[in-house]
C-alpha cells in the first residue's frame, strides 16, 4: 500500500523553535538552546533540557544560542539541533517528510542553504525555505494571494520584522535587532542603575513579561525581585513597578515604532490606504508585551490588532504553506524596497 510522507513546518526561531506537522498541529515548542562541552564541542543537550542547564553545570559546559542574533553564526550546532528536533517528531523513518522552514529574517542565503542542507541530511525527502512575514501572514490566517496590503509585524527574541504583502509576496520590510532580548536587557540595565541591584536575564523576563509595558497600564503593577547588591554585594529584595517599566522599555519600543513608520513610507499609497483599512497585524511572542498594540496605534493612527496564538503564527503558516507550493517562490529573499 502506498503511503504518503509527513507533512512538516519548522519555526527556527531566535529564541524559540516549533514544530507543526499536518493534521495534527503544533507537536513541538522547545528554546533555541544548545548545551555544548568545550572541551569536546560535543552537543550534549537539546531545547528545554539544554535551557534548564544554563547556570546550573560545570564551568566546561555552555549553554548558547546558536541563532540569537537572527544569524546562523555557528552552522554546525544549528544543524544539530534541525536534526534532533525532526527526529523527536519523526518516530517513522520510512516515510521522509516534506519539510518547509522558516528562517530568521536576517539569516543570508548561504545560511539559509545551509539549513536545507541540514534538513535534508536529517532525513526530509524535499526542502523549502519561506519568507517569515509570509508564513506569520498565511498562519494568521490573512489572505495573502489578492492584490490588497497587508502589514505584518512580528516580533520574536533577536528581531523584529515588519513587513508589507500584497499578493503572496514582501514588498517592503525592515528587520530590526531590537526584540525581546533587548527588552529583557533594559530591565536589567534599569535595575542595576535604579536600585543598584544587578538581576539574572530570567529574572528580568518574568518581570516584563508580569508587570512590563510599553504603554502605560490601567492599573499601577508591581513586583518584589531579588537580586545581589552592587554595593555590599549581599542579596537584596527590592519592589519595581510597572511605570519603572514603561521607563526602562522606551527606547526600545520606540525603535520599534521607528521602524513601523519607515516601512509605511516607503510603501506605494495604494497598499497603505489599504493598510488603513485593514490595520496591523502583531505576530510573535514578543508583541505580546503589554501595551505595543496601543502604542503602535498611538503613533501612526491605525488600528493594530494582535493574531490570535500570537506565538504560533509563523510554525503554523509554515505547515499550512506546504499546501500553497506552487504559489510560493523558494530561495533567496531579498525583496524590493527592503529598508534594511
Ligand atoms: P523567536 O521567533 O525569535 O524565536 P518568539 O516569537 O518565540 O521568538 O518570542 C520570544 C520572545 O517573546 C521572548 O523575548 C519572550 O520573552 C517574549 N514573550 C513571550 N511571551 C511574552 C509575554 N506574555 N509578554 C512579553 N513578552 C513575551
Ligand atoms: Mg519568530
Amino acid at each position: 500500500m502506498f503511503k504518503f510522507g509527513q507533512d512538516i513546518g519548522i519555526d527556527l526561531g531566535t529564541a524559540t523553535i516549533l514544530v507543526y506537522v499536518k493534521g495534527k498541529g503544533v507537536v513541538l515548542k522547545e528554546p533555541s538552546v544548545v548545551a555544548i562541552d568545550t572541551k569536546t564541542g560535543r552537543v550534549l543537550k537539546v531545547g528545554l533540557e539544554a535551557q534548564n542547564m544554563i547556570g546550573r553545570t560545570p564551568g566546561n559546559i555552555v549553554a548558547i544560542r546558536p541563532l540569537r542574533d537572527g544569524v546562523i553564526s555557528d552552522f554546525d550546532t544549528t544543524e544539530k539541533m534541525i536534526r534532533y528536533f525532526l527526529k523527536k517528531v519523526c518516530r517513522n523513518r520510512f516515510f521522509k517528510p516534506r519539510v518547509m522552514i522558516c528562517v530568521p529574517s536576517q539569516a543570508t542565503g548561504v545560511e539559509e542553504r545551509a539549513v536545507h542542507d541540514a534538513a535534508m541530511q536529517a532525513g526530509a525527502s524535499k526542502t523549502y525555505i519561506i519568507e517569515e512575514p509570509i508564513a506569520a501572514a498565511i498562519g494568521a490566517g490573512l489572505d495573502i494571494s489578492k492584490p490588497y496590503g497587508n502589514m505584518i509585524v512580528d516580533i520574536g527574541g533577536g528581531t523584529a520584522d515588519v513587513a508589507v504583502i500584497s499578493l503572496g509576496e514582501i514588498v517592503v520590510s525592515s528587520s530590526i535587532k531590537v526584540a525581546g532580548d533587548k527588552f529583557d536587557e533594559a530591565v536589567v540595565r534599569y535595575i542595576r542603575k535604579k536600585h543598584n541591584i544587578m538581576i539574572g536575564d530570567r529574572t528580568a523576563e518574568e518581570l516584563k513579561i508580569e508587570i512590563g509595558c510599553v504603554y502605560p497600564r490601567d492599573e499601577v503593577l508591581s513586583r518584589e525581585i531579588k537580586g545581589r547588591c552592587l554595593v555590599t554585594g549581599l542579596p537584596k529584595v527590592v519592589t519595581v513597578n510597572s511605570n519603572e517599566m514603561l521607563e526602562a522599555f522606551e527606547e526600545c519600543a520606540t525603535m520599534i515604532v521607528d521602524a513601523v513608520h519607515a516601512v509605511l513610507e516607503k510603501t506605494p499609497p495604494e497598499l497603505v490606504g489599504d493598510i488603513s483599512t485593514g490595520g496591523i497585524l502583531l505576530t510573535g511572542g514578543g508583541s505580546l508585551i503589554y501595551g505595543l498594540d496601543k502604542l503602535l496605534s498611538h503613533e501612526t493612527g491605525l488600528d493594530v490588532h494582535i493574531a490570535e496564538d500570537a506565538e504560533f503564527c509563523v510554525a503554523r503558516g509554515t505547515g499550512l504553506s506546504l499546501n500553497y507550493m506552487d504559489t510560493i517562490r523558494t530561495g533567496t529573499r531579498r525583496p524590493y524596497g527592503d529598508v534594511r
